[in-house]
């Protein structure tokens, strides 16, 4: 069984001005309840304010809650935030969290939706309002977990890396291309930057070249994993090449170097843009199933270490 948090609330219509396709959350719903009864759903609470003014800056998260975000934050971050687009963003930040802890029991869980990583402290970017990431990872630390987020969308998780410096329970990871968005980038913990053109085995080799030894020395207790689909050489907004078999190889490798570690992972979506709404929501499903299958086949129970906080 794959455990998947969702909620009704994810799928919102699209507010007016909007740059975003806001129906592929739909989309992602329906396809999985289509691939049949091996999904357990769960349906996650808001993130509570106070955990919002940890990462954020008080300010801009009273300007989310009241659905009053000042117009040019709004266009940094694509569309207007509307109450329901406000509510949303806490829930999803609520469902990473959830899904964490789903993870931490039982190996793996994924949110159908969150891996926000642009949103910054006193403003929202690139289609992200708040940062569930940032959000679940610095919760979870306070709970007494180190938590490593593996961001593997185009974009660099800048807004995660920024937001969670001052946390030494969180590590941040982030692959990208180079030259794509944001153009002011971040330090994480490790960015592996790449090349435009960048293909399956050149993208496969940074990641092995990389992540174990930031795993070997960080130590984590768990990986949010933010999976976007953006990397694909057909994406719209991607400046990489890889194929649909690059990207499930990207998954695999992730699920077997946490499997190997004990390390329970908890999956968010992140991006995937261009016209084909079902297409691109297809291969979001795939990061989920193919996590959750590497999980159901190789997940012995977390180490001793991981189990207790
Ligand atoms: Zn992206």
């Amino acid at each position: 069984m794959i455990a998947v948090v969702h909620h009704s609330d994810y799928v919102t219509e699209a507010p007016v001005r909007s740059t975003y396709r806001w129906g592929k959350n739909g989309a992602i719903r329906d396809l999985l309840l289509a691939a049949g009864k091996s999904i357990v759903w769960h349906s996650p609470n808001a993130a509570p304010r106070r955990w919002l003014e940890v990462v954020h800056d008080p300010a801009y998260v009273a300007e989310v809650i009241a659905a009053a975000v000042p117009r040019e934050k709004e266009r940094r971050i694509g569309f207007p935030v509307t109450a329901n687009v406000a509510r949303r963003s806490q829930l999803v930040s609520g469902g990473t969290y959830l899904a964490a802890q789903i993870a931490l029991e039982h190996g793996f869980a994924a949110n159908t939706a969150g891996g926000s990583h642009h949103a910054l402290a006193e403003t929202g970017a690139g289609f992200c309002v708040l940062n569930d990431l940032a959000i679940a990872a610095v919760q979870l630390a306070a709970e007494g977990r180190r938590v490593l987020v593996v961001d593997l969308d185009v974009h660099q998780g800048d807004g995660t890396a920024a937001l969670t410096a001052g946390f030494p329970g969180v590590a941040t990871y982030s692959v990208h291309a180079e030259k794509n968005f944001p153009a002011r980038k971040a330090c994480s913990t490790m960015d592996v930057p790449l090349p435009d053109g960048t293909s399956d085995d050149s993208y496969l080799d940074a990641i092995r070249s990389t992540l174990p030894s930031l795993i070997a020395r960080f130590e984590p207790d768990l990986i949010l994993y933010q999976g976007g689909v953006d990397p694909y050489a057909g994406d719209r907004l991607g400046r990489l090449a890889l194929t649909d078999g690059g990207l499930a190889a990207r998954d695999m490798l992730v699920a077997e170097m946490a499997l190997e570690h004990g390390l329970p992972l908890a999956s968010t979506v992140g991006g995937g843009y261009g016209d084909d709404v079902m297409a691109i929501a297809r291969r979001h499903v795939d990061v989920i199933l193919r996590l959750g299958q590497a999980f159901e086949r190789g997940w012995r129970g977390g180490t001793a270490r991981t189990r207790s906080a």
